[in-house]
């Protein structure tokens, strides 16, 4: 007798035509093969001041191809270093290209801990961007335990102290040769790490925000909630026309009631008070927000340490339109954007229809109170200085 899902999976298997499932090779940590760079080719740490973000990477990256009769082939770890292909690779024409974002921390506990900050949702979800642009998928545990080899490799270039951290780009891009549209049947998976100081160097930097309704990043039924190559070069245009009139970053608003979404390249929250009550909004998971890993643990970290009996947690729909009555009345707290990046970034104020909403800080400060929590909640935890396994994997 079958269980009901291996059942299933036998059905799967059976009906995927075009691959032969059983014979693929699945991807291997173990057979990582490793290439030193040789010793008088290798990168020094850059000083902490010196760092740019994404300017400066380390001395090795991580490379795996696949292809749709073998699977996935043995991983290599070797310099870091140019790729070679063909013009005519799908990734160049058809964007078969997906990417995540992540970082590893120095504890600040035990000098020679790395911590990685829930790595299993950037591979959760880079399989997801995988699945739906028909690249193939992998074991998320074996590349996590593969980039833990490179970066232990590379650690003396993890800058230390809070705010500096390895910043780590995993990629995967399809490398089928020829113009024509279909499913690739090579891809390849390569992973660079950047070390990266605090996005804000001297503490928190508000920006100003132009709520965007002109152009639209996301749309049901679309992929924005995959982190696809495609989502992000429509985007820069409309950042270039915001900065135009002032204003850093889009607030990108979606459909007839001008719902908001993101904010550039991050979730959004907003934080209002009704009475003695407040409310943490930020938007739902409908298909056109990227489900930001900072996001979620914001969500549980809120819902953990506010006082529900003054604070609610909602996902839900927001519209501008709401957000300029309600800090008219006096009811809008403070907002931020949140990602990997920065963590979070706070919010002074948003242009929209000629007029600027304005969005509280705290006096003499660059972010509001709830803003401030949350980074140190997520900081501590990212740098050891709070416990919590299920989220700090150290290695
Ligand atoms: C990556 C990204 C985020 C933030 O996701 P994190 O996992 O928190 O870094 C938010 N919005 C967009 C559009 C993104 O690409």
């Amino acid at each position: 007798m079958f269980k009901n899902n291996q059942l299933k999976s036998t059905i799967k298997l059976l009906s995927s035509k075009r691959f032969n499932t059983m014979s693929l090779k699945p991807l291997v940590a173990n057979d990582v093969k490793i290439t030193l760079r040789e010793q008088s080719k290798l990168n020094k740490p850059i000083k902490n001041e010196d760092l740019v973000f994404g300017k400066y990477f380390t001395n090795h990256m991580l490379t795996v191809d696949w292809d749709a009769e073998h699977g996935w082939h043995t991983p290599e770890i070797k310099p870091y270093g140019n790729l070679s292909l063909d013009p005519s690779t799908c990734v160049f024409h058809y964007a078969f290209e997906l990417f995540e974002g992540l970082k590893a921390y120095k504890s600040l506990k035990n000098e020679d801990d790395i911590i990685m900050f829930r790595p299993d949702k950037n591979m959760a979800r880079m399989n997801q961007s995988a699945e739906r642009i028909c690249l193939p998928e992998f074991d998320s545990e074996e590349l996590i335990k593969l980039i833990q080899k490179l970066i232990r490799l590379d650690a003396d270039l993890i800058p230390k102290g809070k705010g500096y951290s390895l910043y780590i780009r995993p990629t995967m891009i399809g490398t089928s040769e020829g113009l024509g549209v279909h499913t690739p049947d090579k891809a390849k998976i390569f992973v660079i790490c950047s070390p990266v100081g605090p996005y804000y160097k001297t503490g928190f930097k508000a920006v100003s925000l132009e709520a965007t309704d002109y152009a639209t990043r996301a749309w049901p039924g679309g992929v924005g909630n995959m982190k696809l190559g495609a989502n992000y070069a429509p985007c820069i245009k409309p950042q270039l026309e915001a900065a135009g009139r002032g204003y850093q970053q889009n607030l990108w608003l979606f459909g007839p009631n001008k719902y908001i979404t993101e904010v550039g390249t991050m979730n959004v929250f907003f934080a209002f008070k009704n009475g003695d009550k407040k409310e943490l909004v930020t938007a739902p998971l409908d298909g056109t927000i990227l489900e930001g890993v900072t996001r979620d643990s914001i969500l549980a970290l809120c819902r953990q340490n506010l006082d529900p009996n003054v604070w609610e947690v909602n996902e839900r729909y927001l519209s501008i339109n709401e957000v300029k009555e309600r800090a008219a009345k006096g009811e809008l707290i403070e907002a931020f954007g949140s990602g990997t990046a920065a963590v979070v970034s706070p919010i002074k104020n948003i242009g929209y229809n000629g007029e600027d909403i304005n969005v509280p800080l705290q006096e003499g400060k660059q972010s509001g109170k709830l803003t401030e929590d949350v980074m140190k909640w997520i900081g501590d935890i990212q740098y050891g200085i709070t416990e919590k396994p299920e989220w700090a994997r150290v290695f």
